[in-house]
């Protein structure tokens, strides 16, 4: 017998348990990709994740080689594609990892009914794309958490699943119909400094940081120009890490930054598990409904400002340029780049979150939609009116302003802290930068803030 295992969010070889399964159970397996047209029409395939996404295909191509099989690669719509693929093979299962979204739980439902109608079976495999199930974890009174702590404490109690190691040989038949995997060429608007992807760079990655990065990580995290976080974002995104094996790595490690790190980790299974119990999170309002939020009409030049890097003010800046340049940033130029825009500008804060999904190789609608809910009050935030003063952050965050000077080349022969506040210079000086003045006073924005809140 065949079984087909469809890959999505889980680009791997290593730890998978839908391959696995598929494996134990059947004499041969059809590792199948499908190019969603779904996706790429929402808009949401940005071309960063795009090319990470090629990446990761090609080297599960070449591993799945490795191993005696081949990537099928498909497009068109997926379910369609998935019962063709099943009924060219002869298949009489198909496996596939739990995924959240509203779009992912429609697919699956989608998919078991098409799947019934050919006498096909759909096995959903839990514990691949988080490290805790979604629904695993709850408290009395609802079907998920809604505040990170007490979250935090029942997921470090969760005894998890032993990691599986990659399978030695994948038997796969001949015959079945595939594109090539796609590669990178013809893709426009790439940002010029894009992490590479696949189940091989992750693995190095993972290595390197578990050897050199982990145990400073409670320490450094924080430092813009440290830049000492494991940059494994678009790794679990994409699935070509594991997180149930990145979990079990770091506590191996052990110490303060590991704990840290696994806090983190698990950040990403609580938005999880709130965006699965609740898909209209990742659009409406989570907890607190705002509703006076200045948009492209009437605020049009200041998310201009703000999405080119030109407010004024250098950390926002130097952030926003390095989402631009890397498709990647720091958390804490993130959690500053959208206090600024959400509060200081008082703009809505999916016109913040879609900007950065154009560009985000990690961009991911859990993480992205409910990091900025929490960053505009209106998520899980219990403090949701702290605005960021984004001098005081860049201060403290940026003391020697390496990050800002780094990012912003205008800015580049300013010593120190002073690059923090360009417009304290004598009016000669600034005015030979070719630097914009800052697009709002700080002040203004809070009162503007205090006033919209106020009201709402
Ligand atoms: P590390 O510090 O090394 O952390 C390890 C892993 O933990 C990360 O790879 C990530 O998977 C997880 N993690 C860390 N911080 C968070 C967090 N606050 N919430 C959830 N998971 C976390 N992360 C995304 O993966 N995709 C997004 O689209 C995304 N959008 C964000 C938008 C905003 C406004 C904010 C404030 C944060 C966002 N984050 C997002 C969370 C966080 O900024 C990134 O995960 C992190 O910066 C990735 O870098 P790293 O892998 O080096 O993180």
């Amino acid at each position: 017998n065949v079984s087909v295992v469809l890959f999505t969010s889980d680009l791997r070889l290593h730890d998978h348990p839908p391959l696995r399964a598929a494996l134990d159970g059947a004499r041969q397996v059809v590792p199948l990709f499908v190019r969603d047209r779904a996706v790429e029409s929402a808009g949401f395939a940005a071309p960063n994740r795009l090319a990470f996404l090629a990446d990761c295909l090609r080297d599960l191509d070449a591993g799945l080689r490795e191993r005696g099989g081949r990537l099928i690669v498909r497009s068109g719509d997926l379910v369609a594609e998935v019962c063709r693929t099943a009924a060219e093979a002869d298949a009489d299962e198909v496996h596939i990892a739990a995924d959240v979204s509203a779009y992912a739980q429609r697919r699956e439902e989608r998919l078991r009914h098409a799947l019934e109608a050919e006498g096909v079976r759909l096995h959903v495999h839990g514990t691949v794309t988080t490290a805790v199930d979604p629904g695993a974890l709850a408290p009395a009174s609802s079907d998920h958490f809604a505040v990170f702590t007490p979250y935090f404490r029942h997921w470090s109690r969760e005894r998890l699943r032993d990691t599986l190691g990659a399978p030695r040989t994948v038997p796969v038949p001949e015959g079945v119909g595939s594109q090539e995997p796609p590669t990178r060429k013809g893709l426009s608007g790439l940002s010029p400094r894009l992490a590479t992807g696949g189940e091989t760079a992750g693995r190095e990655r993972l290595t390197a940081w578990l050897r050199s990065g982990l145990a400073a990580y409670e320490d450094r995290h924080d430092d813009l120009a440290g830049d000492a976080t494991s940059r494994l974002s678009p790794h679990l995104h994409f699935g070509t890490l594991s997180p149930v094996e990145l979990v079990h790595r770091a506590r191996a490690a052990g110490g303060p930054g590991a704990e840290a790190f696994v806090r983190q980790v698990a950040w990403r299974d609580f938005h999880r598990q709130v965006l699965a119990a609740r898909p209209d999170a990742a659009s409406a309002d989570y907890r607190t409904k705002h509703d006076r939020w200045r948009t492209e009409r009437t605020a049009g030049d200041d998310i201009e400002a703000w999405a080119t890097g030109r407010t004024g003010y250098p950390v926002v800046d130097a952030a926003m340029r390095q989402l631009r340049e890397e498709g990647w940033m720091h958390n804490r130029g993130r959690l500053l780049t959208a206090s600024f825009l959400a509060k200081t500008l008082y703009v809505d804060w999916r016109i913040g979150a879609r900007h950065f999904l154009e560009l985000l190789v990690d961009g991911d609608m859990a993480n992205n939609q409910l990091n900025w809910q929490w960053m505009a009050g209106t998520g899980t935030d219990s403090r949701p009116n702290r605005v960021l003063n984004p001098v005081t952050q860049a201060k403290r965050y940026d003391p020697q302003g390496v990050y800002v000077r780094r990012w912003v080349p205008e800015l580049a022969d300013m010593p120190g802290p002073a690059v923090h506040e360009p417009w304290k210079l004598r009016e000669l000086d600034r005015t030979a930068l070719d630097y914009p003045p800052p697009i709002v006073e700080l002040a203004d924005g809070l009162a503007r803030f205090k006033r919209a809140r106020g009201r709402d």
